[in-house]
């Protein structure tokens, strides 16, 4: 194993409070009973088995064994949950496991539109803009339709997908054209000019049939905006901490050159991107069955490197880091002694 660190010890990595602890144990027991069935599975990319593992747990201490092929550099999680137990995770643990997930509320939607002011930008040098005054913009995998909501105020035509009924329904409430399905069951009147998956394909189980899907449906002359979290800027969005970055909802992960690989299995070229993962695609009109490149020993050695720094370690010496330790430290002392006013108060003074 490449990180000793990531060892199954069961220990989460995020300070959990109770809600999340409870649901970490009834995932935990899931498995342990078999209702939570796991299954192989290879590279999606190079369809290759041998892999290096970099650990076998995942932030809040959950069984998750990542990889990174051998043969391609693709990070993706095996063995992992089937389907039907990653459904009835996501309905009855994921929401209350991953607590930072926003409620859908007028606050949210603000910030997804200022996120669709970034992504708008992002788009701009691509000329997708110029195909014609208002274009037909889809997104699956929507949420709220906060980052749609933007482009619509720009003159577009939007339409926004997303599984989560809560967000459709609140989104629909501000006068957006969403609906809650999935992108395979949804009758479109034409094709998209542009297609936005931000913070998704890294969940989808069958990537491949996910992105044939996208390389039917897009227009011939559109663009394809894909957003997930790169392996290879931990140290800038994870606090340099591979164990804050792996969670079990995230089957795929991905540098530019991993994304740029699966694109070009499915006929797409890279317009331009980053290792944020933001990144930009078209339909190629060369043929792609060209070999993947190989990024395998940059993704390893970017994260043994990362990992001997020891900088997970030292968030704690960062501004940001004594502030939030000195919090944290302050709320157990008072919680543990009792004294609640004075606990109130001294959150007044750090915040
Ligand atoms: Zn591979």
């Amino acid at each position: 194993m490449l990180l000793s660190r990531l060892e199954n010890d069961g220990q989460p990595e995020l300070k959990l409070n109770q809600m999340q602890l409870d649901m970490k144990v009834q995932v935990d027991r899931k498995v342990a009973e078999g209702r939570y069935v796991f299954e192989e599975v290879r590279c999606p990319i190079c369809e290759g088995a041998e892999v290096t593992v970099v650990g076998k747990k995942d932030r809040y201490g959950l069984a998750c064994q990542t990889n990174i092929c051998t043969d391609c550099g693709l990070g993706y999680t095996s063995p992992r949950m089937t389907q039907a137990s990653y459904n009835e995770f996501y309905n009855e643990e994921y929401r209350q496991l991953y607590t930072s997930l926003p409620q859908a509320d007028d606050y949210y939607i603000y910030r997804q539109e200022r996120r669709g002011k970034i992504l708008y930008d992002f788009m701009r040098p691509s000329g997708v803009f110029e195909l014609k005054d208002s274009l037909f913009v889809l997104e699956v995998g929507c949420s709220a339709g906060g980052i749609l909501s933007y482009f619509k105020q720009q003159g577009h035509q939007i339409k926004g997908l997303d599984l989560n009924r809560t967000y459709i329904n609140f989104g629909k409430s501000k006068g957006l054209d969403l609906e809650a399905k999935a992108f395979k069951d949804v009758q479109l009147e034409r094709k998209p000019d542009m297609i936005i998956y931000s913070h998704v394909l890294e969940h989808v189980l069958d990537i491949n049939a996910e992105l044939e899907l996208v390389k039917s449906r897009l227009a011939p002359d559109g663009y394809l905006y894909i957003e997930v979290p790169g392996i290879k800027e931990i140290h800038k969005n994870y606090r340099a901490n591979v164990l804050r970055y792996v969670q079990n909802a995230h089957v795929f992960h991905f540098s530019l050159e991993s994304l740029v690989n699966l694109m070009a299995k499915h006929g797409f070229e890279l317009v331009y991107g980053d290792q944020f993962v933001k990144a930009v695609f078209r339909h190629s009109e060369v043929d792609m069955n060209a070999a993947p490149h190989n990024d395998h020993e940059a993704v390893v050695r970017y994260l043994q490197e990362l990992e001997s720094t020891g900088k997970y370690k030292y968030d704690a010496f960062t501004p940001r880091g004594i502030k939030k330790n000195l919090r944290a430290a302050a709320i157990d002392f008072l919680t543990v002694t009792g004294t609640k006013d004075l606990l109130k108060r001294v959150l007044r003074t750090f915040s």
